[in-house]
């Protein structure tokens, strides 16, 4: 039947389209000649006409599995828009009443109906399959099919069903459909849905327009987006956060900073969700800061970039994300921002799930941090992890390919990695490699009698950081490969075993160098200004002149922090002064205005262009504890009642008080220090606070001697600190 069908025409009288994309002609034809088919197309490649076209040309009803109901809605309303009949297509999940699903198989039943959508959930239903068994099924599609391997990104494991049920009903052809697979969720497709023969259908997971980097993730990392969102004004963009909390807080320092922006995850309403992604697409909004929620269903050709704040989970995840960027062939930036810590704390929240899938959590990870230090070519690695070969030396659209880094001879490295594998029989993953080859007799490769091997410790002598970057690029070359049955087992292919008899020249880059814990730094590349030495000397000069003047220690006008801000931001009025860290209104209120005139006519003098771009607003982030705290103390509550209700040790409620009062909020706690401070040690400490240099507590225990608790110090600290500099 397939080769008599004038497809082309079919296309055009159905959907308008002068000629199909990619395989899509050859897709069709194959699952009309009645064979089972596989399809693997990036998203946006078209995969729906695949079924929906010779399901309008087929006898019967095709039934098309798919994950979500709110796109099967849309595409019911799309393909009953193609024609002149109003039930050529139906969905039947569960968020249809009673009669509407009547409606449903009445029309399944005269015929009309040539496309039935179904949940998993729907389609394992008893009644439903018996009703279906009584119908002409043309064909079973299976779109998202990801979705059946705990591999991919979202497994669901009503799609383990599938097969069996599609037995029940009644047999005929399967075309499985989907954007990511891996060799091994390949291998999950056809052995799930039993189509181990199905012809498969690959186009190219290359897209060229997309740049990919990534970033470390440092303590200026909002600063880092503002910038990058200020370098590409009115540009749309999505940011990615893995948690709902960092999505709200994100979005509000954007919104601070004048960019259009909106938040968007599962927990808002979805009028809410639906008015932000309207505004999104009519451009009111520039920029979505979301959970993985968002993107799903929507089509917007102009995504000019996509920025992940937080590593994704998988590099599944990570490529259908970023594959939402620049989607009609125009410029698509993606930037991840990369640190161990957040990979450690995906590790730690996996740890109450079932310890099989913890360890495909871990090994999904794994992947993606591998992607992130590597030094080699991004889309060569995206690419390979999907299966594909790129075989150009040189994207030209990548950070590594920008940046390249020099090559370093690993030849040696190299053949002791493939013999370590091939002693221990190919049986084991990477990590136990690198122990092996290190000479690390852990209780694993001890049980396993492995350290009694003469290859055991054969790179001992060799540098430690060469041995990720050696696997992972001799898996990139084809010396090693991951087996797919029990994935993660490294095995050795025909080269790698070449290799081993005659080893050849083996050129590597090393990782890049990630920071263990981005908290404590800060980037340096210019993007968040260098500190003026000539004005911050100048600053502290006028600081001490205050603290004469007012007769109170220089570090109760301004803490050093501060002083450093303001000769890195150049804040010339109230408003920009009390963006600086540690300046509440009161201070600025009290000391701000001869430290601006001061600022404002140093750059004067020095012709000092002040980076207007660079000022980034903090939005007050004082979370709800604080707040909270501070009103407590207002209505005068018992501190230590109020440590108990808070659930903090008393000496964690003051971290707390002292971290509000040193962000310039003023604190009265007289009410409690009469009660439990002696009148005489309130004034001693107090005294002693005014005369010091400096306001560090251990000093103050040391000088102030045994009498006085540090409780104590530490309430009158709160007390002096809010009188006097706040
Ligand atoms: P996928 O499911 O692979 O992500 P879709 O099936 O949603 O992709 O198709 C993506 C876009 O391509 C849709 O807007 C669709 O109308 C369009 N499209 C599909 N096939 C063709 C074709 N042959 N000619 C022109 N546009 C097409
Ligand atoms: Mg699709």
């Amino acid at each position: 039947m397939a080769e008599q069908v004038n497809l082309t025409g079919q296309l055009k009288r159905y959907f308008g389209f002068d000629k199909f994309k990619g395989e899509q002609e050859a897709i069709i034809r194959n699952l009309m000649s009645g064979h089972d088919t596989f399809v693997l197309m990036p998203t946006g490649g078209g995969k729906s006409l695949c079924y929906q076209l010779p399901s309008l040309i087929m006898e019967g009803t095709a039934i098309v599995i798919s994950p979500l109901i709110a796109l099967m809605k849309n595409q019911v309303d799309v393909i009953n828009g193609l024609s002149e009949d109003d039930g050529v297509a139906h969905y039947l999940n569960s968020s249809l009443n009673k009669s509407a699903i009547e409606k449903v198989k009445e029309d399944i039943l005269s015929g009309k109906t040539k496309l039935l959508y179904v949940a998993p959930e729907s389609l394992t239903k008893e009644d439903n399959v018996d009703f279906l068994k009584t119908v002409k099924i043309s064909f079973y599609a299976v779109d998202e099919a990801h979705c059946i391997s705990e591999w991919g990104h979202d497994f669901r494991p009503e799609y383990r069903r599938i097969r069996p049920i599609i037995n029940e009903i009644g047999n005929a052809p399967v075309i499985a459909l989907t954007a990511t697979a891996t060799d091994k969720v390949r291998t999950d497709i056809k052995k799930s849905l039993g189509i181990a023969d199905a012809k498969e259908f690959k186009s190219s997971f290359n897209r060229a327009n997309l740049y990919y980097e990534v970033r470390p993730k440092l303590k200026d990392i909002d600063r880092q987006i503002i910038m990058f969102i200020r370098q590409h004004p009115g540009k749309s963009g999505i940011i990615y956060c893995l948690s709902r909390k960092k999505v709200e807080e994100l979005a509000e320092i954007l919104k601070a900073n004048e960019i259009k922006a909106a938040p968007y995850h599962a927990g808002l309403d979805s009028a809410t969700r639906s008015q932000t992604q309207d505004d999104f697409l009519m451009e009111k909004i520039d920029v979505i800061v979301a959970t993985i929620a968002f993107g799903m269903g929507i089509d917007k050709p102009d995504v000019r970039f996509v920025i992940h704040y937080d590593i994704p989970k998988s590099l599944e995840g990570y490529y259908q994300e970023t594959g939402r960027a620049g989607r009609d062939g125009g410029e698509g930036i993606c930037i991840a921002f990369y640190a161990r810590k957040d990979l450690r704390k995906l590790e730690k929240f996996m740890e109450n799930k079932p310890v099989a899938e913890q360890d495909i959590g871990r090994q999904l990870l794994q992947e993606t941090a591998a992607y992130a230090e590597s030094s080699v070519c991004r889309r060569k690695m995206l690419l390979h992890y999907f299966g594909e070969e790129y075989s150009e030396e040189n994207c030209h659209n990548c950070d590594n390919c920008l940046h390249p880094t020099t090559k370093i001879e690993a030849k040696d490295a190299l053949l002791v990695v493939l013999q370590a594998v091939a002693a221990v029989k190919e049986n084991f993953r990477q990590e136990y490699i690198i122990d092996f080859v290190k000479g690390r007799g852990t209780d694993d490769i001890v049980s396993h009698k492995h350290n009694d091997l003469e290859e055991f410790g054969a790179g001992e002598d060799m540098d430690n950081k060469l041995w990720n970057p050696v696997i992972r690029q001799a898996l990139l070359c084809g010396y090693l490969k991951k087996d797919v049955e029990n994935y993660g087992l490294l095995k050795l292919t025909a080269a790698g075993k070449r290799f081993i008899k005659n080893p050849e020249s083996f050129m590597i880059v090393e990782d890049r160098e990630f920071k263990d814990d981005y908290e404590a730094e800060t980037s340096s590349e210019g993007s968040c200004g260098a500190l003026d030495p000539q004005l911050y000397s100048m600053l502290k000069d006028l600081r001490k002149n205050f603290a004469k003047k007012h007769k109170l220690p220089p570090y109760v006008i301004f803490q050093d922090v501060s002083l450093e801000q303001m000769a890195t931001m150049y804040p010339i009025n109230m408003q920009e002064l009390q963006n600086v860290q540690g300046v509440g209104a009161g201070k600025a209120k009290r000391f701000g205005k001869e430290f601006c005139e001061l600022i404002k006519k140093y750059c004067a003098d020095n012709e000092i262009e002040r980076p207007e771009e660079l000022r980034v607003r903090t939005v007050a982030k004082k979370s709800m504890l604080k707040v909270s705290i501070i009103q407590s103390i207002d209505r005068q509550i018992d501190l230590d009642d109020l440590a108990e209700a808070k659930g903090l040790e008393f000496e964690e409620l003051l971290d707390e008080i002292d971290a509000i009062v040193y962000s310039g909020t003023k604190l009265n706690i007289d009410y409690f220090i009469e009660e439990v401070v002696d009148d005489d040690h309130v004034d001693d400490i107090y005294d002693y606070f005014m005369e010091s240099e400096t306001d560090d507590l251990n000093t103050a225990v040391e000088e102030l001697g045994e009498d006085y608790s540090e409780d104590e110090i530490r309430l009158v600290r709160i007390k002096f600190l809010s009188e006097q500099a706040n």
